[in-house]
């Protein structure tokens, strides 16, 4: 499923992140401990509605040591590139800046839809103030307050009408949809034109939206599949590209659309702080994932060599120990035919749905043989399991008292299930529930 996406662009100080918080509302607050993105937002999910998009605040992306009407620039820009809609936010209190004119005038470029809204509009003798700013060109202009929360339902009203048809750019049920994620320079490009120049690999041009232009669509052995986003990867030369939060950005548009992502790793540079970050995204966002160490060739090794890579890897990637680990070469084409089976069966582990009797069965062996814990005095009791989704697999496990679950048990559980049904390189997740 692809979201629209909308973009905050202006000036700074008009109340561009006020506003993003406004629209992002409490979902900020489970979405915390995604890593890369807990300080300084900038990506995140709105709804009006009924209508659920993406949510990037430009302002929060900054360009190294650009001058100031640089950093501007290049956020309108990124606006432009990312988004469906972008809301152009400008402050009723100082009136059209000359800075504005300039935003302005390079959204004008693009053929997207830009939605003007006046901030700090805070209350209603103020509305007055808002004629100065058809002459940015956008027609009518919204007044808004975002530390009040006045005017967002009439400008997200708005917003909404320009969205794209969403069912144009979505995919069959039975397409597997991947992506490749990491930081710059680790040879994602080089992966996705490795790939698709596989034998037996058949490239197809299934026609579409202006939105799936940037996916490449492919058979293999029977099987469609997609790489998603391959646009963004393959795009070079923007400077703003190699920023971290905009690497950040595109993992997580990426990471949405698809079922299996690839976190890719650069065997030569190792294993630094930023790609434990972007490798955090799929596990949170409940994707299947693929550790791919790539540039394998390019590396003095001995029989030792990739059993220790491993082992640095699962030491620095606690939470990914269900991910398998490949190593390949996008340069040589070293091991890389193992990389589209190993999509196609996280992909069917990811959708895997198992019977509930069985499942029954091997939680209630798992409790025969270590004992549910107790807490002061009170001990946890597990009634019944059921599987209730899939995408990533997700149990509801009904027992006396949820706060009686704590992690080490649940973890537990958890290798109890992946022992009796694999479910190798996807997350699952279990939820505990009183039952009364
Ligand atoms: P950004 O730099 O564009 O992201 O702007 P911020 O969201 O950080 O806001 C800049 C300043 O404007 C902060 O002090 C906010 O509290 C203030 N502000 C934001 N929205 C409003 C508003 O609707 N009315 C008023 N009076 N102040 C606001
Ligand atoms: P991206 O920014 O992640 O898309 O990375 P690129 O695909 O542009 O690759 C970055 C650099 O690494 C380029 O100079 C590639 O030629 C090089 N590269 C990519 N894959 C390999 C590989 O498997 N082995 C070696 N030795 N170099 C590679």
């Amino acid at each position: 499923m692809s979201m629209p996406v909308v973009a905050i662009v202006g000036r700074p100080n008009v109340g561009k992140s006020t506003i993003f918080n406004r629209i992002v509302g409490e979902r900020i607050s489970i979405e915390e401990d995604v890593p890369g993105v807990t300080r300084d937002r900038i990506y995140g999910k709105g709804e009006w509605l009924n209508v659920e998009f993406n949510i990037i605040d430009t302002g929060g992306i900054d360009i190294g040591d650009e001058p100031f009407l640089e950093q501007i620039r290049w956020q309108a820009q990124i606006a432009i590139d990312e988004a469906d809609v972008i809301i152009m936010i400008t402050s009723g209190r100082d009136g059209v800046t000359a800075t504005d004119e300039e935003v302005a005038k390079i959204l004008y470029r693009s053929k997207k839809p830009v939605v003007l809204a006046v901030n700090k509009v805070d209350n209603p003798e103020m509305r007055d103030q808002i004629y100065d700013f058809y002459s940015l060109g956008f027609g009518d202009p919204f007044p808004i307050s975002g530390s009040h929360g006045l005017g967002l339902g009439d400008l997200l009203d708005e917003v909404v009408k320009h969205f794209p048809n969403k069912a144009d750019a979505d995919y069959d049920e039975d397409v597997i949809k991947f992506s490749l994620i990491g930081r710059p320079n680790v040879g994602k490009s080089s992966l996705v034109n490795a790939i698709l120049g596989e034998e037996r690999v058949i490239v197809s041009d299934i026609a579409g939206t202006t939105r799936d232009a940037v996916d490449s669509p492919y058979t293999y052995e029977g099987q469609n599949y997609v790489i998603m986003d391959t646009a963004g990867i393959r795009k070079k030369g923007k400077v703003y590209e190699s920023t971290e939060k905009y690497s950040v950005l595109r993992a997580l548009r990426a990471i949405e659309r698809s079922d299996v992502v690839l976190v890719v790793i650069d065997a030569e540079e190792g294993i630094i702080e930023q790609d434990k970050r972007i490798a955090g995204l799929p596990h949170e966002a409940g994707r299947g994932v693929i550790i791919v160490v790539n540039k394998w060739d390019a590396i003095e090794k001995d029989e030792k060599t990739m059993n220790e890579f491993e082992k640095k890897i699962r030491n620095q990637f606690l939470f990914l120990d269900y991910a398998p680990i490949i190593f390949v070469s996008a340069k040589t084409k070293k091991r890389l035919h193992t990389l589209i089976p190993m999509i196609k069966l996280v992909s069917e582990n990811h959708s895997l749905r198992v019977q509930t009797n069985v499942l029954n069965d091997v939680i209630m062996d798992a409790v025969a043989m270590n004992p549910t814990p107790t807490d002061k005095g009170k001990r946890l009791k597990i009634y019944y399991i059921t599987q209730v989704s899939v995408k990533p697999p997700t149990f509801v496990l009904f027992v006396n008292d949820p706060e009686l679950l704590h992690f080490s048990y649940e973890r537990f559980l958890e290798n109890r299930i992946r022992d009796a049904f694999g479910f190798l390189g996807t997350p699952i997740r279990i939820i505990p529930r009183a039952r009364k």
